[in-house]
């Protein structure tokens, strides 16, 4: 099955005979148990829901993975993830990583006895001298956030082939439509669903994809026994949202590569990050790892003046932190997403003042370049 058709028919309703084509929400807490011992396979919402299932099972199956679990946003997917490890455990990280796994890492990761090792995972020759048989994750996401930089994920798999290093790969920013961490070696596939899978700025939710049998019990395990569980209503909608995944990605990352090149001829833009953008320093591990470059763009203006009347001139792209839906938004990642970030981390990182962060939406691309180019005057 293609991915566009998959995103559709992968997980068939199999919980009714009522011939049903959308999944059913099961606002249910429990369920009653037809004898004693006996099971209809769900016993109490918190282990497990039909709706739920529902949309677990579709993303297991886009992303190619043995299993996969629903939590209620991506942080607590990353926050289950993180109860793998014991105290004195050491995790290698991308240094640009999303600024609420950072916050995640060093208040609460850190606190329980874990160590970070953050470097730049587009050079993967930094996480050599730091693997030892402490080392039990290579944590990436690709593209970053907000620089937008590239790690070429079967080079990194190479790099812990034959050591007990799970390797974790943030897939939010491409989703499954795009590129399969897991077919480039990945162990387990992080996702904000809240962003392009459910896809419409309503619902927050997070996935977990387990590459095997073993990953994905010891997940279920922690999932059932801490219990950020995804609801069935948003469930349902994340389910959805996914139907029509292929034509949203598809369609943003046209609009991006149109941006992209338009903001490029613009007199106070002085840098675009995109990786679609050929002479991208990552274009080249793109295409040969992903199926697009996903339609977030970063760029850099002349002063913090004109960032900032950007974001207050903008009529049509709304001034808000997230991404990966419908609407184009754009974001100040200065006070917004990595506000939380030590002041010299960032600006070492190039998240500066003038730095914007555009999440491109499915409008049509002409509005948003006439937008933009309003409000940037
Ligand atoms: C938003 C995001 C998260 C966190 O997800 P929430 O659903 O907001 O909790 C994690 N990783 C990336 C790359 C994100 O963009």
């Amino acid at each position: 099955m293609k991915p566009d058709t998959a995103c559709i028919h992968a997980a068939r309703d199999n919980t009714t005979s009522t011939g049903t084509v959308a999944v059913p929400i099961y606002q249910s807490a429990t369920f009653a148990h037809p004898g004693v011992g006996q099971s209809t396979g769900y016993d109490y919402s918190r282990s497990q829901n039909p709706t739920r299932e529902h949309a677990e099972k579709l993303v297991a199956a886009l992303e190619g993975g043995f299993g996969a679990l629903a939590f209620s946003t991506g942080m607590a997917a990353i926050a289950t993830l993180m109860e793998l490890f014991s105290p004195g455990d050491e995790i290698i990280a991308t240094d640009d990583l999303y600024g609420g796994s950072i916050r995640l890492f060093d208040n609460l990761s850190k606190k329980n006895g874990l160590v970070i090792h953050y470097i730049d995972t587009s050079d993967l020759s930094q996480a050599e001298p730091l693997l030892s048989p402490k080392t039990k994750a290579l944590f990436i996401e690709s593209p970053t956030n907000p620089m937008m930089k590239v790690t070429d994920i079967s080079a990194a798999k190479k790099l812990i082939a034959g050591r007990d290093i799970l390797l974790i790969c943030d897939n939010t920013f491409l989703t499954p439509y795009f590129c399969n961490p897991i077919a480039l070696g990945a162990d387990i596939i992080v996702h904000s669903g809240t962003k392009y899978l459910a896809g419409h700025n309503d619902t927050l939710c997070g996935f977990l994809v387990a590459a095997n049998a073993a990953l994905d019990e010891r997940l279920r395990f922690i999932q059932k026994t801490s219990g950020a569980v995804l609801s069935p209503f948003d469930a349902f909608l994340v389910t959805r949202g996914i139907k029509t995944l292929a034509l949203r990605m598809e369609k943003a990352q046209q609009n991006a590569a149109a941006i992209a090149n338009w903001l490029r001829t613009q007199p106070k833009v002085t840098k675009v990050y995109f990786v679609g953008l050929p002479d991208h320093e990552g274009y080249e591990i793109s295409t040969r790892q992903a199926r697009g470059f996903g339609s977030m763009i970063s760029f850099t203006v002349d002063s913090e003046e004109t960032a900032r009347a950007v974001l207050e001139r903008v009529k049509l792209i709304l001034f808000a932190e997230s991404l990966g839906g419908v609407e184009s938004l754009i974001t100040y990642p200065v006070t917004q997403t990595h506000a939380d970030v030590p002041e010299a981390d960032r600006l070492a990182r190039g998240i500066d003042e003038k730095l914007l962060r555009l999440s491109v939406g499915i409008e049509s691309a002409e509005d948003l370049i006439a937008d933009l180019a309003q409000a940037l005057g």
